[in-house]
């Protein structure tokens, strides 16, 4: 608990730990929060969220093992991860950040992940690169749950129209449903918002939970958790 009373699961750092003593903490809490929840931590995928970390910053987490990673600029991504990939092809890469659609085709060719559907127009550029590029990258749609005028998101009542424009006019395969609090909220109301909404238009993926709040989207049913400076460090 801190101070204003609220469950708080920052990690504390001390600044001799090193992004690996990070990563095994944040494991740790992840298997912790999946057994309190009576899921299978295997059912939870942890995204090491790399953005504005040097591929040398990026490599130990490759050398013991991790592969989820992700990014929200592209156009950072692709000056880092290509020489990455060659040297590690089974690592997995995600866009968790905006996309714009004129670089659709850069995103289709480097990412096996986007979770920031959000509009017609991408959705169509991002079918057109399928195609074309025969890379078939996972889908989610993000949801603006806070309904926040400044925020990237489909609106809460349009997610299901959406959705099935996307399913049915595009033939895309969407896999879950993506948010990102209101900083000044409470994130388990909008955890749970998602997952209702998920479950709504039949969908199983959840992308949510961050470095101060991913134990409670585990709770709430996370299936992706989004992890950067719990891991990396501040930015
Ligand atoms: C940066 C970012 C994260 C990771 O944030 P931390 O608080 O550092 O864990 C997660 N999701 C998105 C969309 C981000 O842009």
């Amino acid at each position: 608990m801190n101070e204003t009373g609220q469950e708080t699961n920052v990690i504390q750092q001390n600044p001799t730990d090193t992004s690996l003593d990070r990563l095994a903490a944040v494991r740790a809490l992840v298997e912790g929060a999946a057994t309190a929840a009576k899921r299978s931590s295997s059912s939870i995928e942890l995204i090491a969220v790399s953005k504005t970390f040097a591929a040398d910053e990026i490599r130990p987490l490759l050398e013991v093992g991790h592969r989820g990673f992700g990014e929200n600029r592209v156009q950072e991504a692709q000056g880092k991860w290509p020489d990455l990939r060659h040297d590690y092809p089974d690592l997995e890469l995600h866009l968790i950040g905006p996309l714009q659609s004129n670089k659709a085709k850069e995103a289709v060719a480097l990412f096996d992940v986007i979770h920031t559907i959000d509009r017609p127009k991408i959705a169509k550029a991002i079918a057109e690169e399928i195609t074309a590029q025969s890379r078939k990258p996972t889908l989610f749609v993000q949801v603006n749950t806070g309904e926040e005028p400044q925020k990237a998101g489909v609106a809460p009542r349009n997610t299901a129209s959406f959705v099935a424009m996307c399913r049915n006019e595009l033939g895309l395969e969407i896999a879950g449903l993506m948010c990102i609090p209101p900083v000044e909220d409470e994130p388990a109301i909008h955890f749970a918002f998602l997952s209702k909404l998920a479950r709504d238009v039949g969908l199983t993926g959840l992308s949510m939970g961050m470095s101060g709040d991913y134990e409670t989207a585990i709770a709430f049913g996370a299936t992706h958790i989004r992890v950067g400076s719990a891991i990396f460090g501040s930015r």
